[in-house]
């Protein structure tokens, strides 16, 4: 059984998923050779990134879009061990190329906006569309918050997935959604010290927001 498949399984991924997931992740190493796209370089390494991708299955609602998707973390996992249709939107040109490729070889539904979060958020097709939101390894809550709130549907939600989560960085969140028309509704473990930050969309993001590319993740609202 190859490597990723195994450590899935062991994982508790049923078989017939963690096969099709563990085809992603071996195109993933193969990409990773020719481009920097994703620090995890092993099997287990890999294993884990979709072990951690697959703890937001419980919150997931269509439609969804992932911000800074990278490599395809989590949205691509998501897509595979749901059929949900996704939208990635990613910053570099070269990596949302491969996020195309993955979802044509991989055969998925999804859409790859290959743009900033702030300029997409300004499309029309884009901004208070989404009924979930997810934004991995990208910024501090605050500043995730600012780049997904304006992206999502009043009564959807925006997920966090948080490693240590200081209490200052909580409070910036908590004020931060709620300058965005949000409202920290709650978090519920996802792993030894990972968890997931629920923040619904209560309101209309006011049109000020997200403020210009780069903004949001230097200068965080309320840090
Ligand atoms: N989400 C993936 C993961 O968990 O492995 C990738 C994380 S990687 C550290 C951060 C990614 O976010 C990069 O691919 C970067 O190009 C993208 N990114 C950073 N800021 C962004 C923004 N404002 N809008 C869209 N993409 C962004």
């Amino acid at each position: 059984m190859n490597p990723i498949e195994a450590a899935l399984e062991g994982r508790g991924v049923g078989a017939p998923v963690a096969a099709a997931l563990a085809r992603y992740g071996r195109l993933v190493l193969e990409a990773n050779t020719r481009l920097n796209l994703t620090a995890a370089k092993t099997p287990e390494e890999i294993a884990e990134h979709i072990a951690d991708s697959l703890t937001l299955l419980p919150d997931l609602r269509p439609p969804y879009v992932d911000v800074g998707s990278g490599a395809g973390f989590p949205a691509i996992p998501l897509a595979i061990a749901t059929g949900i249709e996704v939208t990635l939107i990613e910053a570099t040109t070269k990596k949302a190329r491969v996020l195309e490729e993955l979802l044509g070889v991989l055969g998925l539904r999804g859409t790859v906006v290959p743009q900033r979060a702030e300029e997409a958020a300004r499309d029309p097709r884009w901004r208070d569309h989404f009924l979930t939101g997810t934004c991995r390894a990208v910024a501090t809550a605050a500043a995730v918050a600012e780049l997904l709130l304006p992206l999502i549907a009043v009564d959807g939600v925006a997920l966090l997935q948080r490693g240590r989560f200081a209490p200052s960085e909580r409070a910036s969140l908590e004020d931060a959604a709620l300058v965005l028309g949000g409202a920290v509704e709650g978090e519920r473990p996802a792993g030894g010290e990972r968890r997931i930050v629920l923040v619904r969309k209560r309101t209309p993001t006011p049109a000020r927001f997200p403020r210009r590319s780069g903004v949001p993740q230097r200068r965080p609202l309320c840090e």
